[in-house]
């Protein structure tokens, strides 16, 4: 069961480097990086200027309903579900897809700052947080576990960088 990793209109190819190596450090799975020439345009929203995720996830399964093992989809741009003002990423529970959007993670979106170390913890956690939601992991209350709900930037630097013990035994494959 391998864990692939598919950038969709994602340019920072030092992170994506960066994340699929930290992936490794903690699956015992094999990492790839793909590319599913996705064509996402259909899916922005003119009136909020973001891109509805559960679309992009549902276009990915098209394309990967062979693959044996899990798909996290990375974006930069901005992603949202209709009842959301925006999302961090979306997986599908007990599934095989998922996608996450680095947008907000910058910090330059919010103090004006950039800081590459701080996103790419972000998006190590974000990519973690939805990788558990596929392998079935619902939130979790341990703000030391990377499952713990995340609805704002805050919330994402206050929690873990990791599985907690007990989430950490119902993930496949991860070795610590
Ligand atoms: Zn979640
Ligand atoms: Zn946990």
């Amino acid at each position: 069961m391998d864990i692939f990793i598919a950038p969709v209109k994602f340019s920072n190819v030092q992170l994506l480097k960066n994340l699929a190596s930290e992936l490794s450090r903690k699956f015992s799975s094999k990492i790839n990086i793909i590319d599913l020439h996705i064509d996402i345009d259909n899916f922005l929203s003119k009136e909020r200027g973001q891109y509805f995720s559960t679309q992009i996830i549902a276009e990915a399964i098209k394309l990967t309903g062979e693959f044996n093992g899990k798909v996290i989809l990375l974006t930069e741009v901005d992603i949202y579900v209709p009842v959301l003002t925006f999302i961090f990423g979306e997986a599908q529970l007990n599934g095989k897809h998922s996608v996450v959007s680095i947008c907000r993670l910058h910090e330059e979106f919010y103090s004006g700052e950039s800081n590459d170390q701080l996103l790419l913890e972000r998006a190590n956690k974000e990519m973690l947080h939805e990788l558990g939601h596929n392998y079935g992991l619902v939130h979790c209350l341990n703000w030391d576990c990377v499952m713990h709900s995340s609805p704002g930037i805050e919330e994402v630097d206050i929690k873990g960088t990791s599985f907690c013990r007990s989430c950490a035994s119902k993930v496949e494959h991860f070795k610590y």
